[in-house]
């Protein structure tokens, strides 16, 4: 199988990675039935499930001509249990969506604040962070929510053993409604299950 559907800009990003064929999480969330959808994706470390999100949310972000706006407010929020994972997705999704003009902020435990305010202020599209740190912004009127149009929870069930609850509550209630969430997941035991029917909306199951 090879990659298709796929928007041209990412296509030759994938391209020149030598990335020629989906893995089985990305041909799933390309499948037409997941289009638009909230998902909820049973994923392990390995399984290429950052680009599947990436793939999965560019619908939602990107324009006519394949690029990201201008935006004065970030479009898309992944928010990531740790401040490795997180660093490792905004990696990915810089070269996932270099040619397509993202400006990524990586917001992080551990970080210089100061910067990561300056890097949101200056028109960070793609906001990937750490629940405490986001909450931090966002309760400092530094992380702006009123343009999202898509959220990923990576390794859900990590951020809930880490006791990221209401960090992440408090977030996702500070998106607009109308967005897509997207769950990422290891494992589901209950408590992901409620987060799942309290914040998403007829969501698609995949399991690979
Ligand atoms: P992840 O599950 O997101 O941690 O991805 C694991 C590794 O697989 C990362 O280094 C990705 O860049 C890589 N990867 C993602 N998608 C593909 C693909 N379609 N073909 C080959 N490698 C991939």
């Amino acid at each position: 199988m090879t990659f298709s559907n796929i928007p041209p800009l990412l296509g030759d990003a994938l391209a020149e990675r030598g990335y020629a064929a989906p893995t089985p999480v990305q041909a799933a969330v390309l499948g037409a039935e997941a289009a638009g959808r909230d998902l909820i994706v049973s994923a392990q470390t390995g399984s290429g499930k950052t680009v599947a999100f990436g793939l999965a949310m560019a619908g939602d972000l990107l324009v006519n001509d394949g690029a990201l706006p201008y935006a004065i407010a970030p479009l898309a929020l992944v928010i990531a249990p740790t401040r490795e994972l997180a660093l490792q997705v905004s990696r990915e999704l810089g070269w996932l969506y270099g040619k397509a003009g993202a400006r990524i902020a990586t917001c992080v435990g551990g970080m210089d604040p100061s910067k990561e305010r300056r890097a949101l202020h200056a028109g960070a599209t793609i906001v990937v962070g750490t629940p405490g740190r986001l909450r931090d912004h966002l309760e400092r009127g530094a992380l702006d929510l009123s343009g999202i149009k898509a959220v990923v929870l990576d390794e859900a069930d990590e951020m809930l053993d880490m006791g990221f609850r209401e960090d992440l509550e408090e977030i996702l209630d500070a998106a607009p409604d109308e967005r897509r969430t997207l769950l990422f997941s290891a494992t589901m035991p209950r408590p992901i299950e409620a987060l799942a029917r309290r914040y998403q909306r007829d969501a698609l199951r995949i399991t690979t």
